[in-house]
């Protein structure tokens, strides 16, 4: 069954984005208001000052290194106020933008920077040495790696991004010409939570639909300066004139890199930037600049839940707080509830898809709570028998489709639904139809209200004999058991059954007070139907490898289980 946004379709403008932020005739707020604020240092850059730096730094680009319409800039960095017209600058120039981790390894990044075909890299000097092996292992020069920051380097062997501004203001370029359906302006990689990081192309119209689509979402709620408040939210207003985002989501991942990098400067609103999380200096800083609206991720909702130094600050500005990226509980959200007053809705969405999909709303928050909310606009969504496609030919298969309440895995289309996998035209013909169908790999349901649950994904399924067998749902159980404090679920083979069989690995809260496996395997047994038995046994660890946006790096555990069948 298809079934379309409850929101009426909006007029989506096929536009690039330099035209459609910087260029756009409705835009309420002045040149000067204040848009990024480095969070440690208030250093500060307004609306104007971030378009003048990034034509600038365009300029710079085309007169220095005679940029082209498609080359790839390189970006390893952790979430500054520079970026923003470096990323601007480099689409003015035709070109794309694609951001790294720069807690990768040397291996990791050679291995974005050969992916991507970069032409150059723009990184901290703290970072340089990293960057700069990378770049040696294929064929960057020192000149076309470029720092961002306050460090500069004294050596002159790195130019600074300021300079190769200095450099372009004197020259008479002009911006490209885009065609913004086709042209891509992102390059982003994938969490790699289920593989290698894919690089994910997003086109122009594929970031300013999401944009748009997610303002819808918020009601326009966010407002720069006080005045545009829907009234009929039950939110707090804010309390100072206009609201104020804490950034302390990564600019290099596609959800910080829209929401937080991006749509500030559509809606105005004046970001103060975190680089790294820390749980005090987040709290400092939501006290100090009377934060009214932060996008977090789980583990920073664990952290409001239960860290003790939280309860010491003044965090009632909050009025919003959305979370992301990956499983979050009712519980959880009740516990910052209970204990902060804060109201945490969430969301869903992937790199492919730029990235927001479902999004909840405030006036129904305390309905929908633990939910990921109602598919934006312009989209279609439908629910699919789950199979496993990696192997054969998967575009042709038509898989069947599934009612409203029915789990299975969740197909999209619309106008924020990518282009395709940067030269791997087979993974992508393995998840977009020809029609514009993506399979998202994610398994869910979707409630009477229109609200999507998501229970697990696709390859994570555990196929024993014929059944499939949701790790998700056994991990629900298994912390409901005394002493049980984290776990995760994985399918190892078999020999002797020929299939695979669930394995559970068990954090305790107590290491030093054993768990009776033999009791959680009982207890566990009386449950669960047959086939979701923990045949593949239980582990004991000390903890459950995650990313830092919380979500369960099985593949690590089956490293594990592979050493452990090896040795
Ligand atoms: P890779 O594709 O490289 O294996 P990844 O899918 O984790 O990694 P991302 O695009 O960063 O990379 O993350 C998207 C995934 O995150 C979704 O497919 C989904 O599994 C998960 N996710 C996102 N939001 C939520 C949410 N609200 N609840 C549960 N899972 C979520
Ligand atoms: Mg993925």
């Amino acid at each position: 069954m298809v079934t379309k946004s409850r929101h009426s379709d909006l007029d989506l403008p096929s536009v690039d984005i330099f035209t459609f932020l910087f260029k756009r005739t409705n835009r309420k707020f002045p040149d000067s208001h204040p848009i990024f604020r480095d969070g440690l240092t208030d250093k500060t850059y307004t609306f104007g000052d971030v378009q003048q730096f990034a034509e600038d730094f365009g300029k710079g680009l085309r007169s220095q290194y005679d940029w082209q319409k498609g080359d790839v800039l390189a970006i390893s960095s952790l979430s500054d106020i520079d970026m923003p017209p470096i990323i601007f600058g480099t689409l003015w120039a035709g070109g794309t933008v694609s951001t790294a981790n720069p807690g990768y390894t040397v291996r990791e990044i050679s291995h974005q920077l050969q992916d991507s075909g970069a032409k150059c890299v723009v990184t901290h000097y703290s970072n340089i040495e990293t960057v700069k092996e990378a770049c040696g292992t294929v064929g960057i020069a020192d000149d076309h790696i470029i720092i961002l920051g306050d460090k500069k380097d004294s050596t002159g062997r790195f130019k600074h991004w300021t300079s190769v501004c200095d450099l372009g203001k004197a020259t008479r370029f002009a911006a490209q010409k885009l065609d913004p359906k086709n042209d891509a302006a992102f390059l982003v990689y994938s969490s790699g939570t289920t593989g290698k990081p894919k690089g994910v192309k997003l086109s122009h119209y594929n970031i300013t639909s999401n944009v748009l689509q997610l303002q819808v979402a918020e009601r326009f709620n966010l407002t720069w300066d006080g005045s545009q408040t829907t009234r009929d939210i039950p939110l707090p207003e804010p309390r100072t004139g206009g609201d104020k985002i804490l950034a302390c989501l990564p600019f290099f991942h596609i959800y910080g890199l829209n929401v937080l990098a991006l749509s500030p400067l559509y809606s105005g609103v004046t970001t103060i930037v975190l680089s790294r999380f820390d749980v005090d200096t987040w709290c400092q800083l939501v006290q100090k600049h009377k934060i009214t609206y932060s996008y977090v991720v789980p583990p920073i909702v664990l952290y409001l839940a239960k860290h003790p130094t939280v309860s010491s600050y003044d965090l009632s500005s909050l009025r919003m707080t959305q979370s992301g990226a990956a499983p979050l509980t009712r519980e959880l959200i009740e516990q910052v509830y209970k204990r902060l007053g804060i109201r945490i809705k969430q969301g869903y969405g992937l790199s492919e898809t730029s990235p927001c999909l479902y999004q909840g709303a405030w006036d129904s928050w305390d309905v929908d709570i633990g939910t990921c909310g109602a598919l934006l606009p312009n989209l279609m969504v439908k629910i699919c028998e789950p199979f496993d496609n990696s192997s054969g030919d998967a575009a042709a298969a038509i898989p069947r489709e599934l009612g409203l309440g029915e789990t299975g895995e969740l197909h999209v289309k619309g106008p924020n639904v990518f282009e395709g996998y940067h030269g791997n035209p087979k993974a992508t013909a393995e998840c977009l139809s020809s029609d514009g169908w993506f399979r998202t790999g994610d398994v869910g349901y979707i409630n009477e209200r229109g609200n999507l649950f998501i229970t697990d994904r696709v390859k994570e399924l555990i196929k024993y004999k014929g059944f499939q067998v949701p790790p998700a749902e056994l991990e629900g159980y298994l912390v409901d058991f005394p002493g049980v404090v984290d776990c995760a679920v994985i399918g190892i083979y078999n020999k002797e059954l020929a299939t695979e069989v669930p394995r559970a690995y068990v954090v305790t809260e107590n290491p030093l007070k054993p768990l009776d496996i033999q009791e959680l395997q009982r207890w566990f047994s009386s449950r669960v139907a047959n086939h979701k038995k923990l045949r593949g046994g239980i582990r004991l660890v000390e903890q459950i490898p995650k990313n830092s946006s919380g979500k369960i790096l099985r593949k690590d555990l089956k490293a594990m289980a592979l050493a452990e069948s090896e040795a």
